[in-house]
């Protein structure tokens, strides 16, 4: 009622919206609905068992993915926004998306803890919050309790746009420290954005090594390989 008395602007076009996102907009969301099952890559066509070339090539460390929305617009202006002006409203509304298709990765509930993907200390000071920890925030009751503590950014994330897999590999090597608490656990790894999984598999291989049973992924927005 209220929404209706003050219609807001529709956060992707900016004309007036009931909700948060007028209904074009919603009906136009870039779902990524047709995703490899193992790390989310966008696929032109898929059903629940599709994995993409990669994936059956090599398989990464965490056994599934489920990544919301690709990363087009207006997601990434809405993560940009979350992330550098803390526009929460953006946050809601990815929040509110996620709540209404948890449904599509049942998996989740087979998972012992979530974990958000940690910021670096300084980068946490910096910037004041952890965007991933806020778009959880509203999820709690929907998600297998969070363990933020078993997993910790020794090194802030280098820039990786414009390196090669190999590159951002090894420039992301003893990145992250695990607790060994994780040991015999399966586990959800959250994170806001997988462009090209490395940061992902990084954190799941160091779990991996610290004992945990399996790792699975939780994301909001997945670019196409290669993207950023
Ligand atoms: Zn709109
Ligand atoms: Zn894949």
């Amino acid at each position: 009622m209220l929404d209706w008395l003050l219609p807001q602007p529709c956060l992707a076009c900016g004309l007036p919206a009931a909700g948060g996102l007028c209904p074009p907009c919603a009906a136009g969301l870039p779902w990524n609905d047709r995703a490899c099952r193992r790390c989310a890559l966008p696929l032109p066509s898929a059903d629940d068992a599709a994995l993409c070339g990669r994936c059956l090539r090599h398989p990464p460390p965490a056994t599934a993915s489920f990544v919301l929305l690709r990363y087009a617009d207006p997601v990434d202006r809405w993560m940009a926004a979350l992330k550098f002006s803390r526009r929460l409203a953006c946050g809601e509304l990815l929040s509110a998306l996620m709540r209404q298709r948890l449904g599509a990765a049942p998996w989740i509930a087979g998972c012992a803890a979530h974990i958000p993907m940690p910021l670096h200390p300084g980068r946490l000071r910096e910037r004041g919050f952890n965007q991933v920890t806020e778009l959880l925030r509203p999820l709690q009751d929907a998600l297998p309790e969070a363990r933020p503590g078993w997993l910790q950014r020794l090194r802030p994330a280098p820039p990786q746009s414009g390196l090669d897999a190999a590159h951002r590999r090894r420039n992301l090597r003893g990145a992250f420290a695990a607790d060994p608490a994780v040991r015999g656990r399966c586990l959800l790894l959250v994170d806001d954005v997988v462009t090209t999984g490395s940061t992902v598999n990084e954190a799941a291989r160091c779990l991996l090594r610290a004992g945990a049973a399996e790792v699975r992924v939780l994301g909001w927005a997945r670019a196409a390989r290669g993207m950023r």
